[in-house]
């Protein structure tokens, strides 16, 4: 019997089809971001966690706990995972009603804050992230590099919008500002609502 086939990190299904996110982001970037990278990011993540302290921890505890290489890729498996389950076929619209509660608490109105989330992605130098928040009754907006998320901060995460280049340039290449325009169009608000604490 081959024990280390038990506590392997496995891919997160994909909860729509290839091309359900059309026009707003491709059939050929979905197959590449979450059929190549996502793919390589979770074999890299068993590579280096097999025979290791690691080897039979829960993902988010890797993430929280581990450095390095291992880390880095533990917590894009997160990251990408977290991300393509808060989106969804277009055309789901605004935030839910607790959600935008929330959202105008902390930031005033929805175009404010949806404001603020695109300038943090537009603005934010290099590959990475940008979270959106719950620290009870208040949100927050943060950018983080690389492969960085707010576990180790022990933050509860709504939403997640992926920077990296390779989330974008097959479609709009260079135009990250016109990537984060489709991202708004594709949120999945039912499933933010649903991550609520
Ligand atoms: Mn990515």
């Amino acid at each position: 019997m081959k024990k280390e086939k038990n506590n392997q990190i496995t891919m997160c299904p994909l909860p729509y089809a290839e091309d359900a996110l059309e026009p707003h982001i491709s059939k050929k970037t979905i197959r590449y971001h979450y059929g190549k990278h996502l793919a390589t990011y979770v074999e890299n993540t068993n590579k280096l966690k097999a025979g290791t302290e690691f080897e039979d921890m829960p993902l988010e505890d890797i993430v929280k706990k581990a450095t390095g290489g291992l880390f880095n890729n533990a917590a894009q498996v997160y990251n990408h995972c977290f991300y393509f389950e808060g989106l969804n076929a277009p055309g789901k619209g605004k935030p839910m009603p607790k959600t935008l509660e929330l959202i105008e608490a902390t930031f005033g109105d929805f175009e404010t804050f949806k404001e603020k989330f695109t300038q943090a992605g537009t603005t934010l130098f290099g590959s990475g992230w940008v979270w959106l928040m719950q620290k009870g009754k208040k949100l927050e907006i943060i950018a983080l590099p690389n492969a960085e998320n707010p576990l180790k901060e022990k933050k509860h995460p709504l939403l997640t919008m992926d920077v990296w280049e390779h989330a974008y340039y097959l479609d709009t290449q260079n135009a990250r500002a016109k990537y984060i325009e489709n991202f708004w169009k594709v949120v999945d608000w039912k499933v933010v609502e649903g991550r609520l604490k």
